[in-house]
């Protein structure tokens, strides 16, 4: 038992941390409305980013192309990863060619994507995120599960005892500005000592050659200012064509991410320092494949701001480590299953369709759709489970005909009311897990409405 449903399981175990992990994320979620709010023309601000991504996709060879030339006049090194492995010997051939063994390195899913860490690690590589969520998260030795925010799911109670134990801080002290301290103390060390700081990148602009690169802590700055080589990691679908077009994302990005009207610091890269190197390493690792998808070329919009993760329900109750992905959520599932359709074939079905997703995310990607649709081709495709299968078959029956949907009440009215509870709280009613079925009434809805509603005109009863 590995699926999402059973990880999410253990995550509400712990009752008091799915409240809060919950109520923080709507926090979140309510910043972000009140920002989108006070910015009257936001929605065509989605509706402009999302034809400027619609766009780039759609000349997304000419542009990668483009990109590369104008940041190799500028004296960047570019490099081509075809998948995560050519993607990791890359950066490990900068850092041997360059005789180094430590690294800085700011927030980066795609890296985490391509399991880079544990990568050069075993190279005898010393790497540091910078990041502090990152450091919380890479000290006790798990994934994000957030991708903006990566340590949501703890509280400083626990990081504190964390930080004593890896930082020396004192016990029990968790003021967060305390911690926040410490991290830093610590950190600044790290930066001091890299020989190579290494970032992910939230645009790069086909027009300069630049990468840009968005973050609140100036981590990224500090580490490749003091580095004297920089490796800054894109996913092709970072591409944006111009450098007007930069601000219709910079507007959007942190209001729906934090609800701040921008990133702390948005740092451009267009060039080596003098004596430095600036190398640029462009991924695919799959991406290509997931663009001929006409269905689902959409998700490659996705600026990764995490708003989709902070309005769904299911997320916010079950936690993003539940997802088994390197993204979690709501694009998480619409993307995992573009890598390994079995592995992940449960990932569309933790959704609720109710479409909070889509109504918020900034570049209008159409989630809960490509969620509806992946259901469906895993179902074609018999990927997913036979019990799922045949659910759905005996659900369709049911609720394609009147008759057999009566039927199908009355026995279900009888038999909650009626049958030994052993016979309705079983494993194969997972809704009841955790909770009680809703209290029975004695008659259905449609049996009460022509009762209440008789000769009140209309032909089905209606006023
Ligand atoms: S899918 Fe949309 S809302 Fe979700 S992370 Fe990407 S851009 Fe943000």
């Amino acid at each position: 038992m590995t699926g999402h449903a059973h990880k999410a399981g253990q995550f509400l175990k712990n009752g008091e941390r799915a409240s809060w992990h919950d109520e923080t994320l709507w926090i979140v979620r309510q910043k972000r409305d009140k920002m989108a709010r006070a910015v009257p023309e936001w929605e065509s601000l989605r509706e402009q980013a999302s034809q400027i991504k619609q766009h780039t996709l759609s000349e997304l060879d000419n542009y990668l192309i483009q990109f590369e030339q104008q940041a190799v006049k500028n004296g960047v090194q570019v490099h081509w990863a075809a998948n995560a492995g050519g993607f990791n010997e890359i950066v490990s051939g900068i850092i041997k060619e360059n005789n180094a063994r430590k690294v800085v390195k700011s927030k980066s899913m795609l890296t985490e994507e391509c399991g880079l860490n544990p990568f050069l690690e075993k190279q005898g590589v010393e790497v540091t995120d910078t990041d502090l969520g990152e450091r919380i998260i890479q000290f006790r030795d798990e994934p994000p599960s957030h991708i903006v925010m990566p340590a949501i799911h703890l509280k400083k109670e626990e990081i504190s005892e964390l930080f004593h134990e890896k930082l020396h801080t004192e016990k029990g002290n968790s003021d967060p500005a305390y911690l926040t301290a410490a991290a830093r103390l610590h950190l600044r060390q790290k930066f001091l000592e890299a020989e190579v700081a290494i970032t992910g990148v939230n645009f790069a602009v086909a027009e300069t050659g630049a990468v840009v690169v968005c973050t609140n802590e100036g981590n990224a700055d500090m580490g490749v200012h003091a580095a004297p080589v920089q490796i800054h990691c894109v996913g092709i679908e970072k591409i944006i064509p111009r450098m007007e077009d930069l601000g219709v994302f910079t507007r959007l990005l942190a209001r729906s991410a934090t609800g701040q009207p921008v990133t702390a610091y948005t740092s451009h890269y267009l060039a080596p320092k003098p004596g430095g190197q600036m190398h640029i390493v462009i991924v695919d690792n799959g991406r290509s494949q997931h663009l001929g998808k006409e269905d689902y070329r959409n998700a490659l919009k996705c600026i990764r701001c995490g708003a989709c993760m902070n309005t769904c329900p299911v997320y916010r109750k079950s936690g993003g480590h539940s997802y088994g992905s390197v993204i979690p959520g709501p694009i998480g599932s619409i993307l995992a299953p573009h890598t390994n359709s079995k592995k992940y074939k449960d990932l569309p079905f933790a959704s609720s369709l109710c479409g909070s997703c889509s109504n918020v995310c900034p570049v209008k990607i159409d989630i809960h759709d490509q969620l509806y649709r992946w259901r469906q081709d895993l179902s074609e495709k018999k990927i997913v489970s036979p019990g799922k299968r045949a659910t759905m078959k005996v659900a369709g029956k049911v609720l394609s005909g009147s008759r057999m949907y009566d039927l199908s009440g009355k026995m279900a009215r009888w038999g909650i009311k009626n049958l030994p509870r052993m016979f309705i709280y079983n494993r194969l009613n997972v809704w009841g897990k955790g909770r009680e079925l809703p209290e029975i009434p004695k008659e259905s809805f449609k049996q009460w409405y022509k009762k209440t509603h008789q000769g009140k005109g209309g032909k089905n009863g209606q006023e």
